[in-house]
């Protein structure tokens, strides 16, 4: 509710309603589209460009691949485009509005006609092409939407600054949907040569809150609340840090007087709004690592020796240390939660077994648990395999598996005998009752719901929770981690096991199709396995299955049987079909497996060499790399064959390219946020970004928030809560709201 402004309220803390010249109507703009609930609330909505008066470049010099320029130029002509490039309507110079005849009621070029006016049918417009001159040069623009409101206001003989990306058509520089700025007059404006630009919407335009009354309210904003304006951050973090102080910031930030200005402002900013998010994270996870109680493991014990020592390879220097820090914190008294990334093949279930192992030498069991039934069967050939020469017994346990079968491994779970359990989901139903369950090994953490990870909570042994190990193959960038598993102890196999094949990735279209087919012939004659992967996308699902069906009866008229066995897996098969014809592959006894991505996780057929992903470009960056990561791992060569469709935009062309330039997935996880930022990277959509940042950026400023938390920890190693005199700012800060709701990244 909004409250009256009383004598004793700050304007800082005030109704946004009650800034000069804002009202109810617009402060409830502002609520539903930025947020805004008060005048300090407003002043932290910051500017995401400037139009800076200094920079404007003139038409004739603009470089065609320059990232973004701004020109002032004057429009000289409008044209309201219909199909096939026809002029509907032109406006010039001279006001004149003509119309071509092709609409009824106008006439052939007619010449002046201001009549026809308001009977202009902008629906039949394709586009407005606008010819701008700045003196030096002319210029079209070209907009394809919010064409009424723009020919309206672009009128012939007026000025204005046009922002934008500059392409080629036909030979020519123009610019599509640049921005609109009215022209900067000496000495108009707030501040100096820059002007902020706010994000907008079509909500607040329409409700006459355009940019330049944002300029103008903010700049009141500013006069009521910096009087007010506090510190945010301790003296001596300002001197460490070099940093301006908040007042300087917060003018400098929305009215830069200077190019400098404007960049130790938002130092400044970046660097509280990492420092203080990091300090709230790593504040949380030191409380955690203290509070929660964990089943002691002091034990290595004899099993994990005699596993250790059959193991026909030594393990690489990342799985060393990775066990090295599982092991200090089965020890610490505390309970574990960790996240262990590594990239496909990386060796992840050899630490996972290790760990079970640690666990069963201390008298617990450990359950390991994988998202799909398929992935459940292979951990627990693999580990079987593993446990040989141990004398642990281990037992797999899915929605399939048989009644008295379920009941000897319901006896081994209530005795203790079975120490090991591996399966799906089965799981953690409230049926599965363990004798002490000390460790939950996840594999692939996003495919778990929270409810069920509270349920696995729930099984803990004696009152004290299970240790808890999540593996993932999807690697995310340093700075996404930092951030979204802030509070989480993360460890990360690096490194890859000796002697993989590096993987031949290929970018083809369609018109390759023939030799792709003979290539894949030739390597089947080999006596090779193809695996071929179509796109599943959940909201274009039925045309997807179209088109899967289609492939593969075209891949069947391609490669008839004899000699030529084909397998087929997907989504909407029974779990039976789905078993039969995963293991007619696993086997050998077909050539070529067609599914969509169910395959996508972890599946290992050594036999199989070449990866044939249809229309490439609709799957994530990670998601291509996951999928590579399936051939490669036997001893012949192996390769990725991307087929992409005929039209793929710029955007996924570079992203295919990436993907046959490198296979380290840290190097393409960290590309791929560049290119898209962190919102979009796969992995952490389901999870969202839970906090959102005003101005720093998890892409683009990296080693500041490196240098943000190691500040924080430093910190933090002197005062862990934060009670010092000095830091008494800093914990008021991390008692504000924003900082309270989150235990988000808590795993388990
Ligand atoms: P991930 O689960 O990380 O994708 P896996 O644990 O399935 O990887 O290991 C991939 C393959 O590498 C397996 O065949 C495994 O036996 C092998 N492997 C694991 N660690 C090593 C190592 N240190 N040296 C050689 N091979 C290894
Ligand atoms: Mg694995």
């Amino acid at each position: 509710m909004a409250q009256a402004p009383d004598m004793y309220q700050r304007n800082i803390d005030s109704d946004i309603q009650f800034l000069p010249g804002v009202g109810p109507k617009r402060a409830a703009l502002l609520r539903s589209e930025l947020g805004i609930a008060t005048i300090g609330d407003f002043v932290r909505i910051y500017p995401f460009r400037y139009i800076d008066r200094s920079s404007v470049q003139k038409i004739a010099s603009v470089p065609v691949d320059a990232a973004y320029v701004q020109i002032q130029a004057k429009v000289v002509r409008t044209m309201l485009m219909g199909s096939g490039s026809r002029i509907l309507y032109m406006r010039d110079l001279q006001g004149a509005l003509r119309g071509d005849g092709s609409v009824p009621g106008y006439a052939a070029p007619t010449g002046s006609d201001r009549a026809a006016e308001g009977k202009i049918q902008f629906s039949q417009a394709k586009r407005l092409s606008v010819i701008v001159d700045d003196g030096s040069a002319q210029m079209e623009l070209v907009f394809f939407k919010g064409i009424k409101y723009t020919f309206e206001r672009l009128l012939p003989g007026s000025t204005f600054l046009f922002f934008g990306k500059p392409s080629v058509f036909g030979g020519k520089v123009n610019m599509v949907h640049p921005e609109i700025d009215n022209p900067l007059l000496p000495g108009s404006g707030a501040g100096g040569v820059m002007t902020g630009v706010y994000s907008s919407t079509d909500k607040l335009r329409s409700g006459g809150i355009t940019g330049k009354v944002m300029n103008k309210l903010m700049d009141t904003a500013l006069s009521l609340v910096l009087p007010e304006v506090g510190e945010t951050l301790p003296e001596y973090v300002l001197r460490d840090k070099r940093l301006v102080p908040l007042t300087f910031a917060l003018r400098n930030i929305h009215f830069p007087t200077d190019a400098e200005s404007l960049q130790k402002a938002q130092r400044r900013l970046k660097f509280e709004e990492l420092f203080l998010l990091q300090l709230s994270l790593l504040r949380q996870k030191y409380v955690r690592s203290r509070g929660e109680k964990g089943i002691p493991m002091p034990l290595v014990g004899k099993d994990f020796n005699d596993c250790y020592n059959a193991l026909p390879y030594s393990l690489t220097g990342a799985q060393k240390r990775v066990i090295k820090e599982i092991r200090a914190d089965l020890m610490s008294g505390h309970q574990m939660n960790r996240l262990l990334q590594g990239d496909v093949g990386s060796g992840k279930t050899m630490v996972a077994v290790l760990t079970a192992l640690i666990a069963v030498a201390n008298g617990c069991q450990a359950c390991i648990m994988a998202p799909t039934e398929v992935l459940a069967q292979q951990h627990f050939a693999n580990i079987s395999r593993y446990l040989a020469p141990t004398s642990v017994k281990v037992a797999l346990l899915t929605g399939s598996s048989r009644t008295a079968e379920r009941r000897e491994i319901d006896a081994g779970l209530r005795d203790g005998s079975l120490g090991i359990i591996v399966g799906t989901h089965a799981l953690i139903e409230d049926t599965v009752v363990f004798k002490r369950l000390g460790l939950a090994i996840v594999d692939e953490q996003h495919r778990f719901g929270v409810d069920q990870r509270a349920r696995l909570w729930a099984k803990n042994a004696d009152g004290i929770p299970p240790h808890v190990l999540v593996m993932t193959a999807t690697p995310i960038p340093r700075t996404l981690a930092m951030t979204l598993y802030g509070d989480l102890n993360v460890s990360v196999i690096d490194e890859m096991p000796p002697g993989r094949k590096p993987v031949e990735t290929m970018l083809v279209t369609e018109k390759r199709r023939f030799a792709l087919n003979k290539f894949m012939r030739e390597q089947i004659s080999q006596g090779r396995q193809v695996f071929v992967v179509y796109p599943l996308i959940f909201e274009s699902e039925k045309l997807d299955y179209k088109n899967l069906e289609q492939g593969y009866e075209r891949m069947v008229a391609d490669f008839p049987f004899p000699p030529y066995k084909i397998a087929i897996v997907h989504g909407q098969q029974s779990s039976e079909d789905k078993k039969f014809n995963m293991e007619a592959f696993a086997a050998g006894r077909a050539d070529i497996l067609v599914s969509t991505t169910v395959i996508e996780v972890g599946v290992d057929v050594p036999n199989a060499s070449v990866m044939v992903i249809e229309s490439a470009e609709r799957f994530g960056l990670s998601q291509l790399h996951q999928l590579r990561g399936r051939v490669g791992r036997g001893s012949d060569k192996s390769y990725c064959i991307l087929v992409k469709g005929d039209k793929v935009s710029k955007e996924s062309q570079k992203r295919l390219e990436l993907l046959c330039s490198t296979e380290d997935g840290f190097t393409l996880a960290e590309e791929d946020m560049k290119m898209r930022g962190p919102g979009d990277l796969e992995g952490t959509q389901q999870s969202g970004l839970p906090i959102s940042l005003n101005i720093a950026s998890l892409a683009k400023d990296g080693r500041l928030l490196e240098e943000a938390r190691g500040y924080a920890d430093g910190i933090l190693a002197l005062d862990p809560v934060l009670e010092k005199p000095e830091n008494a700012l800093l914990a008021g800060e991390l008692a504000g709201d924003k900082y309270k709701k989150e235990d988000y990244s808590k795993i388990s």
